[in-house]
């Protein structure tokens, strides 16, 4: 029997992560780019000051200080993820593509020659289609992460993002916002349906179900149906 490495609830068989923190690493990666893009304009302010403080001399104005933090977090650096834990110092772009490149490495390929036969061996590179920037990492890892929630070393990456997620958050300021749904979960019925600002999907925070917005609006509109007939049955 698996259990979560999170959480040490038990899991489907096969993977070390439960559907509720499955889907909050999901989340995370998707959170990712807009958080880089917030950081990123403490180092180019909108409106740069048009004189010094003695005005008119001509003299150029003192650098707005940047904080030292933001720098690291958008600065270069390597990180070997297996002893990345954060101690304030890993930077984001080079902390996603090194786990990147630990998925590739352990992931093995399947590649078709001309001729039909498959081979498998691990692929040597991470190679994001979106460019190696945070967006590129954080779509390629999400594409890969069916296959990260299946080894053991799942856990150190949710443990790091939500370390990075964090350390980002308290610069920038914005956690995204959580609206708690009206209608229960089709899955575990607890009240815990929560849509996040800028998720497309609306998630189960007791048992990670998943619903499109369209499932979840179905879903209300049967639930409200149901719950209405019976306040008429109990009306008459
Ligand atoms: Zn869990
Ligand atoms: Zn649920």
């Amino acid at each position: 029997m698996s259990s979560c490495t999170v959480c040490r609830r038990a899991t489907e068989a096969g993977l070390h992560v439960c559907p509720r923190h499955a889907a909050e690493l999901r989340a995370w990666l998707s959170e990712l780019p807009e958080q880089a893009r917030l950081l990123a304009q403490f180092l180019t302010p909108a409106t740069a000051p048009a004189q010094g403080r003695l005005g008119g001399t001509g003299r150029a104005t003192a650098p707005i200080p940047v904080d030292l933090r933001v720098l690291t977090l958008l600065g270069p650096g390597h990180v070997d993820p297996r002893h990345a834990d954060d101690d304030g110092t890993v930077p984001i772009l080079a902390w996603l593509g090194g786990w990147a490149g630990h998925i590739a490495y352990t992931q093995p390929s399947v590649t078709r020659d001309p001729y039909g036969t498959a081979h498998v061996r691990p692929c040597e590179q991470a190679w994001p289609r979106h460019g190696e920037t945070v967006t590129g990492w954080c779509t390629w890892l999400t594409r890969y992460l069916p296959y990260a929630l299946t080894q053991p070393w799942v856990g150190d990456l949710h443990r790091q993002l939500g370390d990075l997620i964090a350390r980002i958050r308290d610069l920038t300021h914005a956690t995204p916002h959580e609206h708690h749904k009206a209608a229960p979960c089709p899955q575990c019925g607890t009240f815990d349906l929560v849509a996040i600002d800028g998720q497309w999907d609306i998630t189960c925070e007791t048992c990670g179900h998943h619903l499109t917005p369209e499932a979840y609006a179905e879903h209300r509109a049967d639930f409200l149906q149901v719950h209405q007939a019976a306040t008429d049955t109990t009306a008459a």
